[in-house]
Parts: structure tokens; C-alpha cells; sequence
């Protein structure tokens, strides 16, 4: 599966390794072009940002909305980085597709919402953008391989995304299962990546965790990257700082591809 954007500048092979990485959420615009170019110094592929926040509670911020959009766009087009975010319902969707974005992806609070997942798959019938979907906390197998055959009768560009399930340990936010993760690999023929930052819900977990993704032969790894991760206004105790990210970047290219 390719991903070409700005023409033939950069081509993205999805099946063997990827880096998605940016902030949790897009705050200023300076926060996400800073990001944009030293990810891309470090030969990440593609910016990540909320830009439209599914959060816990009503009364929580929702994100900065439609002004990120440009600023997404921008760091594109100065950068040359594919640029990736959160879809939540078709208004969003129509948005992004309409903006240019290389990747969407379907958080996983949506994972269940067969209408929404359907109508990513229509709206992409012809671009094949790729969908990036994520596995909902509490979804088995099951659950995860149904709800990527929504996208799939219509746009064959599904790339999976395990982010840690709910379960027993305190210390880390979620569980992640690498073990189903590589069970849906095996058996979808999908690219699967790994979200370690949501997994571990705390930075010093991101990088033993990225590493053994990469050992493990998945498709690549989601980080969360912050230009000053205490300040982040979401998941501040997972994101890790751009010099971080350097390190991680370079410790994952002494570990060979394992496909
Ligand atoms: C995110 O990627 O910022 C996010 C909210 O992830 P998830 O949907 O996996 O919780
Ligand atoms: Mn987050």
C-alpha cells in the first residue's frame, strides 16, 4: 500500500514499517509545524494531530476544530510530511477529505460505530485513502477484524491499530496486546501498527515497547511527540519531547525489519 503526497515526493510504503507520530491534540500552529519538521529530520513519514477530541467527559475541551486543519495542511506542504487525524463522524470526514489529508483514522471509541465506519469506506471508495483503524478497548478479535470489513467492501487501504485494551494493571493505562495484534496480522493480511502511547499511558514505557513492536514484525508504531509534553493540554504523562523521539528513532533503525 502506497501513500504518495505532494506527487512523487514521498512515497510511503505502509506494508513494511511506518512511523505515525505528533502531539496528541494540535494546540497552535507553531506547535505543530516545530513538530512537523524535526520529525521529519528524524525520517518519520507522517504527522499525526487530533484535531477534533472524542473525550471521556462532555465538559472536557474538544480540541481546536477546523483552524487545525490549515495548520495540518501547512506543515505538508512546507515539510513534505503525509499528515494524519482523527475522523469522528461524516461532518469531520467530509472536512478532512475535503483538506487533503493523506491518512484518516478512526479512534477507537468509534470502532463500534458501523454507520461512520461504512461511510469512511464509501467516501474513499475511489481515492483508497488509507483508513487507519483502531481497536476499541474492550473488542476482541472479532470485534476488531468485523469492523475493518466495514471499511474494506469499499476501500482496501485498512491498516489496524492495536492501542493497549482495558485490563488489570494499574501502573500503565491500558494493556497492550501484541499477542492478538499479531493474530490479526496473520490472519487479515493487513498492515497492523502498534499506538504504544495510549498503550502505556506514560513516557518511559514508549520506547522498550517500540522496540519490541519492531522486533516483533509489525507495520510500524504511533507515538505521541510534544514539543513540551508537560504542557500538553491531552495525555501530557505519554507524550514524549522531539529530542525523545530523536533517540527512539535511532534506536529502532539498529533493529532490522523482522517481516
Ligand atoms: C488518540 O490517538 O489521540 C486517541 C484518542 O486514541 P484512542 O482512540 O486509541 O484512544
Ligand atoms: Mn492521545
Amino acid at each position: 500500500m502506497r501513500i504518495e503526497t505532494l506527487g512523487k515526493m514521498h512515497e510511503i510504503e505502509i506494508n513494511t514499517w511506518t512511523t505515525v507520530a505528533g502531539p496528541c491534540s494540535a494546540e497552535t500552529e507553531d506547535q505543530i509545524l516545530q513538530t512537523a519538521r524535526e520529525i521529519a529530520q528524524f525520517n518519520c513519514q507522517v504527522l499525526r494531530a487530533g484535531i477534533w477530541k472524542p473525550r471521556t467527559r462532555a465538559g472536557s475541551w474538544q480540541g481546536v476544530g477546523e483552524k487545525g486543519l490549515e495548520w495540518m495542511v501547512r506543515a505538508k506542504r512546507e515539510v513534505g510530511i503525509a499528515i494524519a487525524t482523527e475522523v469522528k463522524d461524516p461532518q469531520t470526514l467530509e472536512l478532512a477529505l475535503r483538506t487533503g489529508f493523506d491518512i484518516l483514522w478512526i479512534g477507537s471509541r468509534n470502532g463500534t460505530n458501523f454507520s461512520l465506519l461504512e461511510e469512511v469506506g464509501r467516501q474513499t471508495t475511489t481515492s483508497h485513502l488509507p483508513i487507519i483503524l483502531k481497536r476499541t478497548m474492550g473488542g476482541d478479535l472479532a470485534d476488531w477484524l468485523g469492523a475493518a470489513e466495514y471499511i474494506l467492501r469499499f476501500n482496501p487501504h485498512v491498516v489496524l491499530c492495536e492501542r493497549g485494551i482495558s485490563g488489570f494493571p494499574r501502573e500503565t493505562r491500558f494493556v497492550l496486546d501484541i499477542q492478538t495484534a499479531k493474530i490479526a496480522q496473520v490472519e487479515s493480511k493487513l498492515p497492523v501498527i502498534v499506538d504504544v502511547s495510549h498503550a502505556a499511558g506514560r513516557r518511559d514505557l514508549i520506547e522498550p515497547m517500540a522496540r519490541a513492536v519492531r522486533a516483533a514484525g509489525f507495520n510500524g508504531v504511533m507515538v505521541e511527540v510534544h514539543p513540551d509534553p508537560d504542557r500538553a493540554i491531552t495525555d501530557a504523562k505519554q507524550q514524549i519531547s522531539l529530542k525523545d523521539f530523536g533517540r527512539l528513532m535511532e534506536k529502532l533503525s539498529e533493529i532490522p525489519l523482522c517481516l
